[in-house]
């Protein structure tokens, strides 16, 4: 048995027991969830706990997150495959590349060079030509690439930051993580065509803090 086929039973056991068990059926997020490799996104010496049922560490003090809100928050997003998204914070970029597996584009921001460098690198040595990068404060938005029909924010933010709100196209979602440093609630903010906003409580989680203008200071 080679190294790739270990990792693919691995995934198989995933998502069968992390991520189906726990209710997610969205048949397209399931299956780019099996084949997106994981442990390509983090360090050779964690390779053996990427598919495992936690966050990691991937430097400068930041986490990929557990498989299990990493599928959660995507199903959320309800993605069919032309949509245009949004996503703060690139962290490791296997969030990314499961967007870049559902969406028509993705569009990612990160604040910390270095891993937007390593992100990009393994985004486009696994063939995500979908993405467009950008370093800097994932708060403001992405103006010129607005309106997005998918907004997805992997680090907690004390409100919803209001370029969100702007940026965000008629029908389209957003997910965030909104609560104070420690602990947050995991929302699902709809835009309804009468221009009110839909919210649903998704459930507690815990995220690295979401820094900049309309997040919290350095
Ligand atoms: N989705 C990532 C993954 O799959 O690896 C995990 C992201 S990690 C939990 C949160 C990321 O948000 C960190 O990389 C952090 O540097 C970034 N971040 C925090 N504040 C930001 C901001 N204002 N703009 C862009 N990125 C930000």
């Amino acid at each position: 048995m080679t190294q790739q086929d270990i990792f693919a039973i691995a995934r198989e056991r995933m998502v069968r027991e992390q991520i189906e068990a726990r209710g997610i059926k969205d048949p397209r997020v399931l299956a780019a969830m099996r084949k997106v490799p994981r442990h390509l996104f983090v360090d050779e010496a964690l390779w053996p706990q990427a598919y495992n049922d936690y966050p990691l560490p991937i430097g400068e003090g930041q986490t990929i997150s557990q498989p299990y809100i990493v599928a959660l928050m995507t199903a959320a997003l309800e993605l069919k495959g032309d949509e245009k998204v949004l996503e703060i914070g690139t962290g490791s970029g296997y969030q990314t590349a499961i967007l870049a597996e559902l969406a028509k584009s993705v569009f990612t921001i990160e604040r910390v060079n270095d891993l937007m460098l390593r992100a990009k690198k393994i985004l486009d040595r696994l063939g995500y030509f979908n993405v467009a990068y950008k370093v800097g404060d994932g708060t403001l938005g992405w103006p010129e690439m607005a309106p997005f029909q998918g907004i997805i924010v992997t680090a907690a933010a004390p409100d919803i930051p209001l370029p969100y709100l702007e940026q965000l196209d008629v029908g389209g979602r957003i997910v965030i993580p909104v609560g104070d440093r420690s602990a947050q609630v995991l929302y699902k903010v709809t835009k309804l065509p009468n221009g009110e906003l839909k919210k649903e409580n998704l459930g507690g989680c815990r995220f690295v803090p979401l820094i900049g203008k309309y997040g919290w200071p350095e």
